[in-house]
């Protein structure tokens, strides 16, 4: 439920407001936007409570109308909040109206792998180093990164080469330790709907890179927002990383551009893509980077690597230093009106 309120409201007018909501056991929010004052009540309203309060609400002073929102996530969605979200880091940002790209291997491998992507990557543009210390991979025998070893060569990295950093986070008992050394904590495709993780990295003051899970619909990846958001943590990014494909012989996933403006329609976060993972093959990155920019995307995540055939993860994804710039030029030269 949403409480706008006239705009010539008193700040008095507003506090009985709060107060009357607060009386009934809910939480009340104030809303960012616009001249006007709104309240928010995100918390479930009990059936027999709704149409009381809100006829309560309706004639109060001050109150100008009270809208009922329709969907199940609420700080997620834009009638809570209906200017875009912009997440500065560092003073990087992520959110309208900049374009940010963040690039990097998808796992890190050694200190010298990092470094010269870090170098590389910065010199073409991105803004954010990404690399894998903690790796979620489908066997066990498989490369599973370099754990705290890993996280300190991307500080140093990313402190080198003047980036923001963002890695994956798998255990919510690693928090501490992975805020101390990045940036960004990114939720993977896979831990998407890891309840536990979702909430404890919303107690954290730090922003979460929330991936898309291949099979989840728009509303469950909003609502997974929403476990992190209503622990208090406001700075998430979304990310879109391609759903189950219907055909994989070209493709490893297939990325999903119209979520992109569903997205920017119904929810007020700000939205990257990864155009790796959906295509798992580097021809088709390019194009990805392309029309994800041209969907209104805010952003990358790539991964791209100094010698993608020895890269111990996602080799036949990564694009090389080479190839990373290039493709630099063309979506500066694409997105004219936008920063890079
Ligand atoms: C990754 O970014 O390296 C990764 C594992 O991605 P996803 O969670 O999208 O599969
Ligand atoms: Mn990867």
């Amino acid at each position: 439920m949403i409480v706008a309120m006239r705009s010539d409201a008193s700040q008095a007018d507003v506090d009985v407001v709060v107060q009357r909501i607060t009386e009934h056991g809910l939480k009340a929010i104030s809303l960012p936007g616009g001249e006007r004052v709104a309240i928010g009540i995100a918390s479930t309203i009990p059936p027999e409570v709704r149409a009381p309060l809100t006829e309560l609400l309706e004639v109060m002073p001050g109150v100008d109308h009270v809208a009922q929102v329709s969907r199940a996530y609420k700080l997620a969605s834009r009638e809570f909040h209906p200017v875009d979200s912009v997440v500065e880091i560092k003073g990087i940002t992520i959110g309208a109206p900049t374009f940010t790209v963040a690039a990097g291997p998808c796992a890190i491998e050694s200190r010298d792998q990092l470094m010269r992507a870090a170098e590389a990557v910065k010199k073409a543009g991105a803004k954010a180093l990404r690399g894998g210390a903690f790796k979620p991979r489908t066997s066990p025998y498989a490369f599973q990164g370099l754990g705290p070893k890993g996280l300190r060569y991307l500080k140093e990295a990313g402190e080198a080469a003047g980036l923001i950093t963002v890695t994956e986070i798998m255990d919510q008992h690693d928090a501490e330790m992975i805020a101390e050394h990045a940036d960004i904590l990114q939720i993977g495709a896979r831990n998407m709907q890891n309840y536990a993780l979702l909430n404890a990295v919303g107690l954290l003051d730090v922003p979460v890179l929330l991936k898309r899970g291949p099979g989840a619909t728009i509303d469950e990846w909003l609502l997974a927002a929403e476990y992190i958001l209503c622990q208090g943590n406001r700075r998430v990014i979304l990310c879109e990383r391609g759903v189950h494909p219907l055909d994989r012989t070209y493709t490893r996933y297939t990325l999903d551009v119209s979520a992109i403006p569903v997205v920017k329609s119904i929810s007020h976060l700000p939205i990257l893509v990864d155009p790796s993972h959906a295509a798992g093959n580097r021809a088709y990155v390019p194009a990805l980077c392309l029309a994800a920019a041209a969907a209104g995307a805010d952003g990358l995540l790539v991964e791209v690597h100094p010698d993608p055939a020895s890269a111990l993860c996602d080799g036949p994804q990564s694009l090389s230093l080479g190839t990373f710039e290039t493709l630099m030029q063309d979506i500066r030269a694409f997105c004219r009106k936008k920063r890079l």
